[in-house]
């Protein structure tokens, strides 16, 4: 089968041919019906040597959605032939927090070498997958795989990040999501359908304003500190909450300079800078969360609103063979919402 590897360090993925798995006792294969990028990948390509428990060469992808075409001994809570979307951050499930469906930070899973797809294990950027177990698959129904595979990471990091703030999400309240890529532009839309927040949106992109004023966003600005101005005024003079998409140092220093007292500043974007956080750096009480991924409640719910049509999920698609292509368009900041690869 054809997969996109990271073949060796300090290269570009590669399109090449391996061979088909065959899923072992508890496990599934998927024909993988599509497959996300992730700014994650491009991190993990570039610094693949903060990952030294990962064997290259690795097949990439952690967003993924397929249909089950065969089921290794001992699983049958699987339909052969349905479509499900993975879970991926997977974790041993019998330990106080998996049972909760907090698997993205089970304490037992880098121990005993669980790791996701993608990012460890092999991934869905190719034609077939192994999903190591039934729970880390959840039914989509009809919804088409396009749209639902950035459910699984664009969606789902984003959702999971935001209902940590859902109290503090009033009417009067002000969000401020920095980046409109392929999580921020459905984080926006999150927002305004969990909230009556006010939401403004930051980027360096103009298109990205735009697209984000499309999605709902009742203010979009370019974001530097330069517009700092602008910006508390656009956000009623500071945020109830801030998320961060990108996670470099200016921005975070901008998202700090955001933050009300009691406020929460989420950093989700994997960008190399950092936070100080002291009794004096920050307005009294304000909190500084860097979450991980998203439990599997969550992708249940997310999946749900998809399902009742109520999110707007931007792909720009390619073929497995034209694979490259899509990660070199998000590597350039250009991709419209979510580069999808359909084998
Ligand atoms: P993306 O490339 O699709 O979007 C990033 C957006 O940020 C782009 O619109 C870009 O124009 C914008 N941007 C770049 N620099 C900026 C700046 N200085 N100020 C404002 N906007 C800026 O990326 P993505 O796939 O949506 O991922 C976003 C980030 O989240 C990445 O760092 C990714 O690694 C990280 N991530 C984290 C988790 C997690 O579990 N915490 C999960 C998925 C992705
Ligand atoms: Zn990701």
């Amino acid at each position: 089968m054809k997969a996109v590897q990271l073949v060796e360090a300090g290269q570009d993925p590669r399109v090449v041919e391996i061979p088909k798995p065959t899923p072992g006792p508890g496990e599934i294969l998927l024909k993988v019906t599509a497959a996300g990028w992730c700014h994650s990948d491009v991190f993990v390509v570039e610094n693949i040597a903060a990952f030294p428990h990962f064997t290259l060469p690795m097949t990439l992808g952690h967003e993924g959605v397929g249909i089950v075409e065969e089921v290794g001994p001992g699983v049958s809570d699987v339909e052969i032939g349905g479509a499900y979307a993975v879970y991926g951050p997977w974790g041993c499930g019998h330990c106080p927090v998996c049972v909760t469906g907090r698997e993205q930070y089970c304490p037992n899973a880098a121990a005993r070498g669980i790791m996701p797809p993608g990012l460890g294990s092999p991934g869905c950027l190719a034609e077939y997958v192994i999903v190591d177990n039934a729970r880390h698959l959840v039914p989509i129904g009809d919804l088409d795989p396009v749209k639902a595979v950035p459910l699984t990471d664009a969606g789902l990091t984003p959702y999971h990040a935001i209902k940590r703030s859902w109290p503090k999400l009033t009417p009067g309240a002000t969000a401020v999501v920095i980046g409109v890529g392929g999580l921020g532009h459905l984080a926006i839309q999150i927002l305004k359908m969990v909230s009556p927040a006010r939401v403004v949106a930051l980027d360096v992109s103009e298109e990205k304003l735009a697209l984000a004023r499309s999605l709902g966003a009742d203010a979009a600005l370019i974001s530097s500190m330069d517009n700092l101005d602008a910006i508390k005024e656009a956000a009623g003079g500071g945020a109830e909450v801030v998320i961060d998409f990108v996670g470099a140092q200016p921005t975070i220093d901008l998202a700090s300079k955001l933050l009300k007292p009691a406020s929460d500043l989420t950093i989700v974007g994997v960008g190399s800078g950092v936070a100080h956080v002291s009794l004096l750096t920050q307005p009294y009480g304000a909190s500084v969360l860097a979450p991980y991924w998203g439990t599997r409640e969550d992708l249940y719910e997310v999946v749900e609103l998809a399902k009742e049509g109520r999110l707007d999920v931007h792909t720009e698609v390619f073929s497995l063979d034209d694979a490259i292509s899509g990660y070199e368009k998000l590597h350039a900041g250009t991709v419209d919402g979510r580069a999808v690869v359909v084998p």
